[in-house]
């Protein structure tokens, strides 16, 4: 499985409109963060043939998780041909306000793009995104052609169990999800105490430090290092990172086995 970070920036990006600080103006290509997500490449395990097709889960081999504003030149840097399959972490505009780019894939692929959420994000992609869910007034540009699907519990794409992971944003209930030993755990400020066993064991795992400072919504960096530890992960990298974080200083800063993430990140995952 291959898991490339599209985008380790924060809602505004980096750098961030109008900002003079120095990792906005940064020449580190590692400084620029565009909005979060991350596409998985799956390879077909040998349970991908006993599934029978159903229209998506058996031939799914990319998975993109989340819209993020900057999905048609995350695509286009990171020349994403395929998306089979989008899993949606909450509703937040940086994580979903690409949705539109998708009508590019219904082109090339010639079919709706399943979508998976939990009850409460589907409900918002539904009325924030009325257009594209309700039935057209006219026919012109197109819409996106999106096969929406609700996440109850684990379920399977290509041949890989996706384990979706409850947790806090604030106040906010999103999901992190787990695949074999690689999880990614995007905007969370808080793991609830029934989500660490579904967390067992996992070796690679990218973890929302949003900065140094304390936030009402994101682990800050020493908050993420600690839950880094008790996971037990041997790689963790930190996503959705704001301006405050300086790639090269953050790193050193870092202990072992815990780096910031970067747009463009290739991470080879042992399923
Ligand atoms: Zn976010
Ligand atoms: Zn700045
Ligand atoms: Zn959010």
């Amino acid at each position: 499985m291959r898991v490339t970070v599209l985008g380790s920036g924060t809602s505004h990006g980096v750098p961030s409109i109008g900002c003079d600080c120095e990792v906005c103006r940064s020449t580190d290509p590692k400084d620029h963060r565009t909005r979060p997500s991350i596409l998985i490449d799956v390879t077909p395990g040998p349970k991908a043939a006993a599934f029978r097709r159903d229209g998506f889960a058996a031939g799914v081999r990319s998975i993109l998780v989340d819209t993020s504003t900057d999905l048609r030149s995350q695509a286009l840097s990171n020349d994403v041909r395929r998306i089979d399959a989008i899993l949606f972490t909450h509703s937040h505009a940086d994580h979903i306000f690409g949705i539109d780019d998708v009508r590019r894939y219904n082109q090339m692929q010639q079919s709706p793009i399943p979508c998976y959420a939990d009850a409460d994000t589907l409900a918002s992609l539904k009325r924030m995104f009325a257009y594209v869910f309700e039935p057209p007034k006219q026919r012109g540009g197109g819409v996106p052609q999106l096969a929406i699907f609700r996440i109850a519990g684990p379920f399977t794409l290509g041949g890989v169990e996706i384990v979706p992971v409850p947790l806090f944003h604030g106040e906010l209930p999103v999901l992190g999800f787990r695949i074999g030993a690689f999880a990614y755990l995007t905007d969370c400020n808080r793991i609830p105490d029934e989500s660490w066993p579904l967390l067992d064991g996992v070796r690679t795992v990218i973890l929302d430090a949003l900065r140094h400072r304390p936030h009402s919504t994101h682990f800050s960096v020493a908050e993420a290092v600690d839950v880094s530890r008790r996971l037990g992960a041997e790689r963790t990298y930190f996503t959705h990172i704001c301006h405050d974080l300086g790639h090269a200083r953050t790193n050193a800063q870092l202990p072992p086995g815990v780096e910031l993430a970067y747009d463009g990140l290739v991470l080879e995952i042992d399923a």
